[in-house]
C-alpha cells in the first residue's frame, strides 16, 4: 500500500466558467485512522453537476472554500477499521473527497453490498437511481398514459427518470443537447421523442412532440428550458424541481424564468424539489424495484466511466459542457 496521498485540491473558488486552473494536485502523507474512524481507499469517484454547484454557496451542505480537498462523494474499500460496524474489505459510500485515501467517522460511511459490476452502486443503486426513482414517482406522481418530459436528458439521473416514466406507462419526452443524443434516447433507451435544446425553438419542439402538452416535467437544468415547460404545462401537473444546473457554471444569469408565480397560479400546478436523502428511510423499497427493472432489461444502465485521480478536473469540466452519456465516474 502507497504511503503517499495524492488530492485533488480546489485551489480557487471560480467566479465564471469553470476550468482547470481551479484546481491542483498535491501528495500528501496516508493518513491514519483515529479511535472510531475507519482509513478508506478510494475506488471510484461520482461526477456530479451538483459538485460545482457547492462551490457558488451554501446549499443542502455547506459552501465549499479554496484550499480544501475537493469535495465528492465515492466509492470506497475500507483499509483499517477502528469501528466495530466496518471491516477491511468493505465497500463504503461517503464524501471522502477526491483523493487516493481517507479518514471518516465510520458513522459518516454507507456500507454497500459486494456486486458486480461494482459501479451499479454509484450509477442506478447510487444517488443518481433513487434521485430519478423519487423525484419522479414521489413528486412527480406519474400515471399510465400522461406525458412525461425530462431534461438533461442523456445524463445520469435523467437516462433513468424517462426510462422509468415509460416503465409507468407515460409518453416521455427527453430534452438533451444535439441530434445525436436524441438518437440515443430514443432508439437505445425507448424515449417516445427527444427535443435539441441547442437547436433553438424548444417551444415548438416540444408542440410537436407533447401535442397535448406536458403533465409532469422532471427539472434538472432550470433557467430558460424550465421557462419554456412552464408554459407547456397542463392545468393540474407536477413539477418535480430536482437540480438547476444550468445555473451551476458562470456568472449568476440576467434574468429569471418569467411568468413564474401567475401560471402557477392559473394552471393549479404543483411544484416539488426534493433532496434525495429526504427519502432515506424507504431506500430498500427503490433498491427492489430498481433491481426488478434492471434485472428484466426494462431498464439500461448507462455508465461513463474515466480513468485516474488527476483527470477529476476534466472529468467534472466536461460533464457541465455534456461530454457524458449516463453516469460519469472516475475510477481511481
Ligand atoms: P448529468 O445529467 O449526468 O450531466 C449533466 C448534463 O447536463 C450534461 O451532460 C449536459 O447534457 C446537460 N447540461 C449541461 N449544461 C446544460 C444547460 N445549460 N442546459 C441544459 N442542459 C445542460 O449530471 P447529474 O450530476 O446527474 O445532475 C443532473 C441534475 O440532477 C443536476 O441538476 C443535479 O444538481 C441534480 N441532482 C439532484 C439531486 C437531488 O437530490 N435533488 C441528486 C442528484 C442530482 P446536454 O448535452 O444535454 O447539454
Amino acid at each position: 500500500m502507497p504511503d503517499a496521498n495524492r488530492q485533488i485540491v480546489l485551489d480557487q473558488i471560480p467566479q465564471g466558467k469553470l476550468g482547470p486552473e481551479h484546481f491542483k494536485l498535491v501528495e500528501t502523507a496516508r493518513p491514519e485512522a483515529a479511535e472510531g474512524e475507519v482509513l478508506v481507499r478510494t475506488r471510484y469517484i461520482s461526477l456530479d453537476a451538483a459538485n460545482r454547484a457547492w462551490m457558488q454557496g451554501a446549499t443542502y451542505r455547506s459552501a465549499l472554500t479554496s484550499g480544501q480537498v475537493m469535495a465528492g462523494g465515492a466509492l470506497s474499500e475500507v483499509v483499517t477499521s477502528h469501528d466495530p460496524s466496518l471491516k477491511p474489505g468493505d465497500l463504503v459510500w461517503g464524501d471522502t473527497g477526491w483523493q487516493d485515501y481517507a479518514t471518516a467517522p465510520a458513522k459518516r460511511l454507507t456500507k454497500l453490498p459486494a456486486m458486480e459490476p461494482v459501479t451499479h452502486l454509484l450509477s442506478v443503486y447510487g444517488v443518481a437511481g433513487l434521485t430519478a426513482y423519487f423525484g419522479l414517482l414521489e413528486c412527480g406522481k406519474p400515471k399510465a398514459g400522461e406525458t412525461v418530459v425530462v431534461s438533461a436528458a442523456a445524463g445520469s439521473v435523467g437516462s433513468l427518470v424517462g426510462q422509468i416514466a415509460k416503465i409507468k406507462g407515460c409518453r416521455v419526452v427527453g430534452i438533451a443537447g444535439g441530434e445525436e443524443k436524441g438518437r440515443w434516447l430514443v432508439d437505445e433507451l425507448g424515449f417516445d421523442a427527444a427535443a435539441d435544446y441547442k437547436a433553438g425553438n424548444l417551444r415548438a419542439q416540444l408542440k410537436e412532440n407533447a401535442p397535448g402538452g406536458i403533465d409532469v416535467y422532471f427539472d434538472n437544468v432550470g433557467g430558460d428550458i424550465f421557462e419554456t415547460c412552464l408554459f407547456a404545462m397542463n392545468n393540474f401537473g407536477r413539477i418535480a424541481c430536482c437540480g438547476a444546473l444550468s445555473q451551476y457554471d458562470g456568472a449568476p444569469p440576467a434574468h429569471g424564468p418569467r411568468g413564474v408565480p401567475g401560471l402557477i397560479v392559473t394552471k393549479r400546478l404543483t411544484l416539488r424539489g426534493f433532496v434525495m436523502y429526504d427519502f432515506d428511510d424507504r431506500r430498500d423499497e427503490a433498491l427492489k424495484d430498481l433491481q426488478t427493472w434492471v434485472a428484466e432489461g426494462k431498464l439500461k444502465v448507462q455508465e461513463d466511466i474515466l480513468d485516474g485521480l488527476e483527470n477529476t478536473p476534466a472529468a467534472l469540466i466536461g460533464l457541465l459542457a455534456g461530454e457524458n452519456r449516463g453516469k460519469r465516474m472516475v475510477k481511481v
